[in-house]
């Protein structure tokens, strides 16, 4: 019998009907005869709410507790889950993260598994159960509970898909799978049938919501095919996998965008040794993550630096850059916190000449200024104002003829 995991989001089981809509998706691939292992998310905006609430407590609260409060909400749906399936007649197992053998490290919020010790679920499928785990968490070496980040039922899903040796990792969502752009912003965007690893996951870290990165690239490392599909409605979804691509046609596969980005400018930055590193270490320790960094090539050695950072961090940053740009004799600095980027993606574009020059005279065309630039051997970003990221996405998707299926 084949080993199937199921992963279901918080919107998928918002609410006692919703529930129960995918206790009957459960009952159908066990009644196929699947052994079936279901992650869910919290219910809803369960977590933001454990947040909020957490937040009006204490502004700052102790990151061990946070996670121990925020563990609970995908406790509540994954325990609703196995009743509904037990009302139904069907024997199923709910276990927390930690019961289900996934131990994480220690950095709490953001915690990664070092490890999956899946015999207590096998047990359980053995006896016949259909097994529930609580999404996005695990146990620390201290035997506290820690959480993956925001999103990381994905990654409790894929992780358990590779230590079970599952024939596939299915995600449920609220979406019907991976589209060519986000199609509230693109009408035309067209669903993809199937997509590359190293597409979905430069999909995914450059802004496409659907799924995440850490689980893609989980499912690239032990290669588990990955099912991204609809909850709600029966069709088909997109396979991610690491098989050659057939849609070669197209070699641009998809747009991505993220409006959650912002800079920081320091000029007059003298030009010597040791100057970055002064400046991105501090930020380093303070767990601010860097993305973009670009230094103008230096007149009289003195040069320019920018780098963006997503817009919340941007207090903390500015807090930290004060006194480095301070003691490394900079001018000054200022922050720009009206940035989104937008970015093609697809395998078909390395070492063909003219995808980029493409790009840029399309946002050209749109009037649209381009702040920065970066790229990976399948990947072109522009960092660009924020409002004008609609118009490129929209315009980009035209002209790489991605409307054409
Ligand atoms: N409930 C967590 C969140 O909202 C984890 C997840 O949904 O995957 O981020
Ligand atoms: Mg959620």
């Amino acid at each position: 019998m084949a080993i199937v995991v199921q992963k279901y989001g918080g919107s998928s089981v918002a609410d006692a009907e919703k529930i129960r809509n995918v206790a009957r998706r459960i009952e159908a691939s066990f009644k196929k005869g699947n052994k079936v292992v279901v992650v869910v998310s919290a219910m809803g905006d369960t977590t933001d709410d454990l947040i909020d609430l957490a937040n009006k407590i204490n502004p700052n609260p102790e990151p061990r507790e946070m996670d121990l409060l925020l563990s609970t909400g995908e406790i509540v749906s994954s325990t609703l889950l196995a009743m509904a399936l037990h009302a139904m007649g069907y024997s199923a197992v709910a276990l927390s993260g930690q019961q289900a053998g996934i131990s994480t490290d220690s950095s709490f919020s953001q915690a990664r598994i070092t490890g999956v010790e899946p015999e207590r679920i096998i047990r359980e499928l053995d006896k016949g159960n259909i097994v529930i785990v609580a999404g996005f968490q695990g146990i620390t070496p201290n035997n506290d509970i820690a959480t993956l980040g925001r999103g990381g039922s994905d990654t409790t899903a894929v992780a358990l898909a590779a230590s079970l040796k599952a024939r596939v990792c299915e995600i449920y969502t609220d979406v019907e799978g991976v589209y060519t752009a986000d199609p509230r912003l693109v009408p035309e965007a067209r669903k993809l049938d199937e997509i590359g690893y190293e597409e979905m996951l430069e999909m995914a870290t450059s802004g496409a919501r659907v799924m995440h990165h850490r689980s893609v690239e989980l499912g690239q490392v032990f290669n588990i095919p990955i099912l991204v599909a609809s909850s709600m409605v029966e069709k088909p979804g997109t396979i991610i996998h690491g098989g050659k691509n057939m849609e070669q046609k197209n070699k641009v596969r998809g747009i991505a965008h993220d409006m959650d980005v912002a800079k920081i400018t320091i000029t007059g930055v003298p030009d010597r040794p040791g100057v970055a590193a002064a400046i991105f270490t501090p930020l380093a320790k303070a767990c601010i993550s860097v993305e973009t960094i670009v230094q103008n090539a230096s007149a009289n050695n003195i040069t320019d630096l920018t780098f963006t950072i997503v817009k919340k961090d941007i207090p903390r940053a500015m807090k930290i850059i004060a006194p480095v740009a301070k003691k490394i004799g900079a001018r000054e600095y200022r922050s720009d916190t009206k940035l989104g980027k937008v970015s093609i993606i697809g395998t078909g574009m390395q070492n063909t000449p003219g995808y980029a020059a493409k790009m840029f005279q399309t946002l050209f065309a749109q009037d649209i200024n381009i702040q920065m630039i970066t790229t990976s051997e399948i990947r072109i970003t522009c960092i660009i104002a924020e409002d004008k990221v609609k118009d490129a996405v929209r315009a980009l998707h035209k002209a790489f003829e991605l409307d054409k299926g």
